[in-house]
This record gives C-alpha cells, sequence and structure tokens, in this order.
C-alpha cells in the first residue's frame, strides 16, 4: 500500500495539470481579441474623420452662401445710396468700398466652387470608410464571438477546477502543501511527477537504482536531488 500522501499528491497534480493545460489553451485568447477589436475600433475611427470632413465642407459652403447674401445685400444699399452723395471724394470712396464688395463676392464665388468641388470626393471617401468598416465587421465578428464564448467557458473550466483543486489540498500537509506551490510557480505547473525511463520526469536527470527502488515501494515521499519534484512510480505505465 502506498503512502496516502503520494496518492494526494498525485491526485492534486493531475488538476494543476488540468488548470495549466487551460491556461496554455486560454493564453493567446486575450491579445487576439484586443487585435480584432482593435481593428474595427480603427475602421470606426476612419469612419468618423471622414463624416466629419464631409460635414465641415458643407458647413464651409453654407458659411460661404450667407456671407455672399450678405455682401449682396450691402452692395444693393451702395448703390442704392450713390446718388446722394455730394462730393467728389464722398463719390470716390463709395466707389472705392463698391469696388471692395464686388472683389469679394467674387473670392467667395470662387470659394464655393471649390469646396463644391470637393463634396463628391469627401462623400466618396466617406462611403469606401463605411464599407471598409462593415467589411472588417463582417470579417472580424464571427472570430470576437467564437473568442468570446470561449472566455466565457475558460472561467467556468477555471472554477470547477480551483473548486477539485481546493478540496484536494485539503488531503496534504501544510509544510508540503508550501513546497508543491512553489515547485508549481517555478515548474510551470509540474511538481509531482512520475520516473520515466529511470529518468526524473520533471528535469530529466538519470536516477540511481535505489531511489528508482523507492520509488516503486512508495512507502515515504521522494524528492529529485537535481529539481525537487517530488517522484512517484506510475504502477499503469510501467
Ligand atoms: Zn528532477
Amino acid at each position: 500500500m502506498k503512502d496516502e500522501r503520494i496518492l494526494a499528491l498525485i491526485d492534486l497534480q493531475s488538476v494543476v495539470t488540468q488548470k495549466y493545460t487551460l491556461y496554455r489553451n486560454h493564453e493567446a485568447i486575450p491579445d487576439r481579441l484586443e487585435q480584432l477589436r482593435t481593428e474595427i475600433q480603427k475602421a470606426e475611427e476612419v469612419l468618423t474623420t471622414t463624416r466629419k470632413a464631409v460635414e465641415e465642407n458643407q458647413a464651409q459652403i453654407s458659411r460661404f452662401h450667407k456671407e455672399t447674401q450678405q455682401t449682396n445685400e450691402k452692395l444693393t444699399s451702395l448703390q442704392a445710396k450713390l446718388n446722394q452723395v455730394k462730393t467728389t471724394k464722398e463719390y470716390e470712396a463709395r466707389q472705392k468700398e463698391i469696388k471692395a464688395q464686388r472683389e469679394r463676392l467674387s473670392e467667395l464665388d470662387k470659394a464655393i466652387q471649390e469646396a463644391e468641388s470637393k463634396t463628391a470626393e469627401l462623400t466618396g471617401v466617406a462611403e469606401k470608410a463605411e464599407q471598409d468598416l462593415n467589411s472588417a465587421k463582417e470579417r472580424v465578428q464571427p472570430e470576437i464571438k467564437e473568442l468570446e464564448a470561449a472566455s466565457v467557458l475558460y472561467e467556468q473550466e477555471l472554477g470547477q477546477i480551483a473548486e477539485q483543486e481546493r478540496a484536494r489540498r485539503e488531503n496534504i500537509p501544510g509544510e508540503i502543501l508550501q513546497r508543491i506551490d512553489r515547485l508549481v510557480l517555478l515548474r510551470s505547473g509540474m511538481a509531482v511527477v512520475p520516473v520515466s525511463d529511470d529518468c526524473c520526469g520533471g528535469c530529466g536527470v538519470h536516477l540511481s537504482p535505489q531511489v528508482i527502488q523507492l520509488a516503486k515501494r512508495g512507502l515515504d515521499l521522494i524528492q529529485c536531488d537535481r529539481c525537487s519534484s517530488y517522484i512517484y512510480w506510475d504502477d499503469e505505465q510501467s
């Protein structure tokens, strides 16, 4: 009959191994999710920027039209008052003002044409950005859903394993648990290992026949001289 503690350690190790396998399988998921979400976010940002450019261009055209209207009104009133002037000097000053208003009108006309010529291009860019966003979503969302489902499952499985681990830890004396926990951290989840081809299943060092005999008898806990893993003989394997 084997030392009960060895059986308890093997039991605990099997749960820890499951936990570490779960960790490794899940390892890449958070980064991949982040990457996929960023892809959509970037496409959304591009769409927002391009839509804003369309709006700003439209707003500018409206402002130019409004100013054109005001300038036209001013011009009309200046011309109406032209025959009320009494001196040549006053007349010249009015003419100068009229000229300035006309020049401004011509500038505004040019600016409106320029802005309007950009409208189609800007709208096209925004439409393209919308298509890009939609195709990014189509491409990426199925994988996001899949990974999110996998994450939920991961949390559930981790919860179950933690439960089992808690139960199995209760069968192991405190000071041994401390050593086990240290080994698990140091050796990526491996603390209790079988003898494998006369070697330590943890670090691979060749074990002496005496150590192997002790392991086979299983009457006491043995640790590897080199890596400190707890060693046992797996009856099913041999
Ligand atoms: Zn070892």
